[in-house]
């Protein structure tokens, strides 16, 4: 699985991308931790991003898109792995692309979670005290000032990717509002949509006895349905995503909501659409599995 969160500071990213790795074994590769550790080793690299991280500004492209590079190199990478705070530019996007290419792999989506700015200052402002009460170091940069400064930093320079992403069709957007639970159940509900994992989680036991009959591997099978399931669901729900673009504001919002078969909201018919088709999918792949 390789996947792309986006979202503002505080939107979640972290969260979930650690219950992802816990789930299906991948690697985060969050750019902030990255550069913390640099800053913390005293590297050249820290040396240079030190500042520019405490005013909340972002870092020269080059460094990251070069750190980020090197990481991909590595073998720890094979199993897939979701990148938590890059790309933050289009260069950075652009340059994912290229180095994607190169290394003939193939990214599954990028997941926007969706929250309201209002919520976040108090989002961190809790971060910040459960850090403080584990007895941890609270990031220099986790202050009312500097956080208004990321806002404007993700407003101006991240958010345009959402955009770009959707353009390419691999948007899906999650409304990271809901409770920590509804939004990875959503999240892995988008991943299955997109075959990058099995549409349901299936019981470790039943998960064994499928591993042990490798003449019909049971996960390359149920991806099989459910990218089949996606694609019928897509057909079905063009006509209604059409409509819904011409009954929308015009704007960023409007274009956004549209452009994309698999976003969250927006397309509500493809959303139901594809939701009934993975259920569906999932359901024949359970029933297949109860007969053998
Ligand atoms: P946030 O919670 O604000 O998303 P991160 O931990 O992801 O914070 O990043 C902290 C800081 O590290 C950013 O404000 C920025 O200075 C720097 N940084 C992290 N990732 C990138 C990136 N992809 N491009 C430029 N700067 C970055």
């Amino acid at each position: 699985m390789r996947l792309i969160l986006l979202g503002p500071p505080g939107a979640g990213k972290g969260t979930q991308a650690q219950r992802l790795v816990q789930k299906y074994g991948i690697v985060q590769l969050s750019t902030g931790e990255m550069l913390r550790a640099a800053v913390a080793a005293q590297t050249p690299v820290g040396l240079q991003a030190k500042d520019i991280m405490a005013s909340g500004s972002l870092v020269p492209d080059e460094i990251v898109i070069g750190i980020i590079s090197d990481r991909l190199d590595q073998p720890d990478m094979k199993n897939g792995f979701i990148l938590d705070g890059f790309p933050r530019t289009v260069p950075q996007a652009a340059a994912l692309d290229d180095l994607l290419k190169k290394k003939h792999i193939k990214l599954d989506a990028v997941i926007e979670l969706r929250v309201n700015e209002s919520a976040l200052l108090n989002r961190v402002e809790t971060r910040v005290a459960e850090m403080q009460a584990r007895g941890e170091e609270v990031r220099i940069d986790d202050t009312p000032e500097v956080l208004s400064k990321r806002l404007a930093s993700y407003r101006s320079m991240t958010e345009p990717l959402i955009h770009y992403y959707s353009e390419r069709r691999k948007l899906a957007t999650v409304d990271g509002m809901m409770t920590i639970e509804q939004v990875t159940r959503e999240i892995n509900r988008i991943l299955a949509a997109v075959g990058a994992v099995e549409p349901r989680a299936v019981p470790a036991r039943k998960a064994r006895g499928a591993a042990r009959r490798t003449a019909r591997p049971a996960g390359k099978k149920a991806a099989k349905t459910a990218k089949k399931a996606v694609k019928q669901a897509r057909k079905a729900a063009k006509p209604a995503s059409k409509a819904s673009k011409g009954a929308k504001k015009v704007g960023k919002t409007a274009g956004r909501k549209a452009a994309s078969p698999v976003r969250g909201r927006g397309a509500g018919t493809a959303k139901k659409a594809t939701k009934k088709a993975v259920r569906k999918a999932a359901k024949k792949v359970t029933k297949k599995r109860a007969k053998r």
